[in-house]
């Protein structure tokens, strides 16, 4: 039996079959590029959903981890640490003038982001605490935030939906509108869907939500954990419309794969979590902290959201234009480094064959490709990554 069967075998005894997992053992990271128990070596175009921004074992976050657990590894948040304050200065320098709470994942971000526009909607006895989300969205996988995602499946046998959500088509403005009631306080979104199958907005979109919002005092809140810290050419993607919103929610990227969440919201808002509001011990941990903080200061200096636009646009051109898949591809869509690829017809057995062909991809919504390398893959191995996955396309 093979060292990989073994270990697969360990694993079906020992760990919750939860996700559907392909059958590989990863060992080694390097850069782009993953190595398996058999000593494969495979081409990551997905980095861990996003959440290997920078690639596996980055020199410059090897040190920053081994550093930080030389000096400072856990204090909790009864006192302060010096790399969650200079991540949180790194972060109003790129967005908007706020204040961070830091927690470990994408959707402690959006729990702490709804529990806020609460306090917002309930402030001076009103009684606004409900919020608008939408058809195709993922907000994560908690009670709440199951009730807040746009996707019956991931609802399904858990019991009656956390109230307070409502699940509206945000192409259907009339809906929209007609969600909204005297109990609302906020709308959550992704600025490009991520899980739904990368799903972009037309343009003007996110301001029109935004107008709303202004005109029906209800707070924004957008879930950038997928598209934040570059992912898609902008340090978060609502840069690239002329939108703020009130609050952000950050997680995969922010941590290079360390569990790092974050809820970013306007000064003024960021007041209502007073001392004791709300709470995570190990979050903004000065380990995670020092990664995040080196991430950013990465993406600046290695002009890498320049970087990872250019990588993108080149891509999508050339997959639109690869004549070998044009009766296999429906779309190519995406921004930056967050690409979807829109197949006619579900492929069979897709991830086993990428994985055969030594390539890390994604599939979502049963036929969209998904892919979100590191943003600082070089040009070279990005096109070396884009002609194998149009061999691998011709072949499915
Ligand atoms: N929000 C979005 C847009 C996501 O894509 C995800 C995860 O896929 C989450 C929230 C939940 O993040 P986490 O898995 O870190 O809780």
């Amino acid at each position: 039996m093979s060292i990989t069967q073994q270990t697969l075998n360990r694993a079906q005894a020992s760990v919750m079959q939860n996700y559907g997992r392909a059958g590989v053992v990863m060992v080694r990271g390097q850069g782009c590029y993953l190595w398996d128990t058999d000593g494969k070596q495979y081409l990551d175009l997905f980095a861990g959903f996003g959440g290997s921004v920078l690639g596996h074992a980055h020199p410059a976050l090897v040190e920053a981890v081994t550093r930080q657990a030389q000096d400072l590894w856990h204090v909790g948040n009864a006192l302060w640490t010096l790399p969650q304050i200079e991540f949180a200065e790194r972060l109003k320098a790129h967005a908007f003038d706020g204040r961070a709470f830091f927690c470990h994942s994408g959707l402690e971000a959006n729990e702490a982001a709804v529990k806020l526009a609460r306090l917002y909607g309930m402030r001076n006895g009103s009684n606004r605490w409900k919020t608008i989300s939408f058809l195709k969205s993922f907000h994560g996988r908690s009670l709440a935030m199951i009730a807040a995602t746009g996707n019956p499946a991931v609802k399904e046998g858990f019991g009656p939906p956390v109230p307070g959500f409502t699940n509206v088509d945000p192409l259907d403005w009339d809906s929209v509108l007609r969600s909204i009631d005297d109990q609302t306080c906020a709308i959550i979104m992704e600025p490009v869907q991520g899980e739904g199958g990368i799903n972009l907005y037309p343009p003007g979109y996110l301001k029109k939500v935004r107008q709303l919002c202004d005109e029906r005092d209800l707070v924004l809140i957008f879930d950038e954990v997928w598209t934040g810290c570059g992912r898609t050419g902008r340090w978060f993607a609502y840069q690239h419309e002329d939108v703020v919103p009130d609050i952000m929610t950050l997680g995969k990227a922010v941590g290079g794969g360390l569990p790092v969440g974050v809820m970013y919201a306007r000064t003024d808002l960021a007041g209502l979590f007073t001392p004791g509001r709300h709470g995570c011990t190990l979050g903004g941990n000065p380990i995670c902290m020092a990664v995040s903080r080196t991430i950013f200061d990465l993406i600046e200096k290695e002009n890498l959201l320049e970087h990872a636009s250019a990588l993108g646009e080149r891509a999508v051109a050339r997959l639109r234009k690869a004549s070998s898949i044009t009766d296999k591809v429906q779309d190519v869509r995406g921004r930056g480094l967050f690409l979807g690829i829109e197949l006619r017809a579900e492929p069979i057995d897709f991830i086993n064959k990428s994985l055969a062909a030594g390539l890390i991809t994604n599939l979502t919504s049963k036929k969209v490709i998904r892919l979100a390398p590191p943003i600082n893959i070089s040009e070279s191995l990005w096109d070396e990554g884009i002609d194998r996955l149009i061999r691998l396309i011709e072949s499915v």
